[in-house]
């Protein structure tokens, strides 16, 4: 299992809820489907896709095997176009504490 966030941020303007060709790139893109997607890119699982309007940010966080993967699949599906893209590898807190109690052994 290796854990990725996937961040994203967009300008105001191209926001899909104020234009129109972002918006129906998302539209389109909503309606892919997920299981060939991920079967494509080596995402093993979706643990979740959260975005915030107001802030026109997004985070989806994936369990997959490659981030040259997801990177392609960020840049073909055209989520890339209009948003600055970070793929930020992932550990759960558990993982943390045991990291740092390993330090002082
Ligand atoms: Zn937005």
């Amino acid at each position: 299992m290796a854990l990725y966030g996937i961040y994203g941020r967009h300008e105001i303007d191209a926001c899909p809820i104020n234009n129109q060709k972002n918006r129906e790139m998302m539209v389109k893109i909503g309606k892919r489907d997920m299981k060939e997607v991920c079967s494509k890119h080596k995402i093993n699982k979706i643990i979740g896709r959260f975005h915030s309007a107001l802030e026109h940010t997004f985070l989806w966080i994936v369990d997959a095997e490659d981030p040259h993967l997801i990177q392609q699949l960020a840049m073909e599906g055209g989520v890339a176009s209009f948003n600055e893209v970070k793929i930020v590898p992932l550990i759960e807190f558990e993982n943390v504490v045991d990291m740092l109690e390993k330090m002082d052994q």
